[in-house]
This record gives structure tokens, sequence and C-alpha cells, in this order.
């Protein structure tokens, strides 16, 4: 590959649709739901107990996901677990970086209850973009580049937009899988997308 620094305005750069998911690429969602559970219940829960996409109303106690977004809804006292989420490290600043050449898409699925409190979020954590799809559906938001953690989106994904580059971002609960790309950090996610925007 070529020199990868991430410099901005070299006409040789194609301008790519990033299209970018929240919980588990940016935003850290088993630190946050483990913290508020712990100090809710009185437990000592940590994030890595989570290795299965269905293991968490397990982890969590509760009898199925249901039950677990029951309790992670907004309440009288206190907003929902999406209000506060902590992002990864470098997270941010890699999608400052990767949007000075191209456009960053968020493309993030959320409980209806979740939608205030993720427009929130991003306005809080200053997230670099004009432009945020919240649905559960995202083979429908056209991108060149996608990057996600979930088996079944990324699934749906290479089903139906198989010609796109379709980073999987490594997590205990997703596994290889053929027309994906695995990713495991940022500046893995700036190189890749760098491969393909250079032309
Ligand atoms: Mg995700």
């Amino acid at each position: 590959m070529h020199d990868s620094s991430p410099t901005s305005g070299q006409p040789s750069t194609r301008r790519l649709r990033l299209g970018i998911d929240l919980d588990g690429v940016v935003a850290d969602f088993n630190q946050g739901w483990v913290d508020l559970h712990n100090q809710e219940f009185g437990g000592s829960l940590s994030p890595d107990q989570v290795d299965r996409w269905d293991g968490l109303p397990e982890v969590a106690g509760f009898a199925d996901m249901r039950e677990f977004w029951a309790w992670a809804s907004p309440k009288s006292h206190r907003p929902s677990i999406f209000r506060h989420l902590a992002t990864y490290p470098g997270a941010l600043d890699a999608l400052r970086r990767l949007r000075r050449s191209h456009d960053v898409v968020v493309v993030t699925t959320k409980p209806h209850w979740a939608v205030h409190d993720t427009f929130a979020w991003l306005s809080e954590v200053r997230f670099p973009t004009t432009e945020v799809h919240i649905t559960d559906d995202k083979e429908t938001v056209e991108c060149d580049v996608y990057v996600d953690d979930s088996p079944h989106v990324l699934a749906r994904l290479v089903a139906d937009r198989g010609d796109r580059l379709i980073l999987r971002w490594v997590r205990p609960w997703n596994t290889e899988l053929a027309g994906t790309l695995a990713v495991s950090s940022w500046a893995d996610v700036e190189r890749a997308v760098a491969g393909l925007a250079d032309v």
C-alpha cells in the first residue's frame, strides 16, 4: 500500500462514503451497560464476559433481550444506556482524519426509545458527521465502505452490498465471514479505506 498518512486534498484520492456503525465500533456499548448494571444492582460484571452475540441477557441476569432492553430504556431518574457511552480510544480522532477526505456516515441500529439519546450523544462527543441513519436495514444506506461488528448485519451487507468494502470489526461475538475484511484497530480501517480510495 502507498503512503497511508492521513493527509488531505490529494487529487488522486477518491472521496468515499464510509458507513460507520456505532455500538461495538465507536461506542463501547458493553462497558456502558455493565457500568450502569453494576451501579444499579451492585454487582461486579465486566464487559469481557460478553463473548457471544446472544449471550448478553445471560451475563446481565435477564431472561431475554426484551427484559434487557426494558431495563436499559430511559427511566424517570435517568436516560437510556445510550446517552453516556464512552468512545473507544482513538475512534473519534480516526474519524476526524477520515472525514478530511471522505464522507463519514453514521449507520446504526437503535431501539425506538434511544433515538433522541443517540442524537444527544452524537452531539456531545462532537461526532464528525453531518449524516446519520438510524435503521434496522443498514444495507439500504448506500456506502462504499461499511464498518460493523454485528454478525447479522455483516451477513446482510455481504448479501446486498457484496460489491462494497465491508470491514468486520473483530469482536468475540463475530467470526470470519467471506466477503468481509477483518479489522481490529482504527489504523486498520484507515489503511483499508486508503487502499480503496487511492486511484
Ligand atoms: Mg455494532
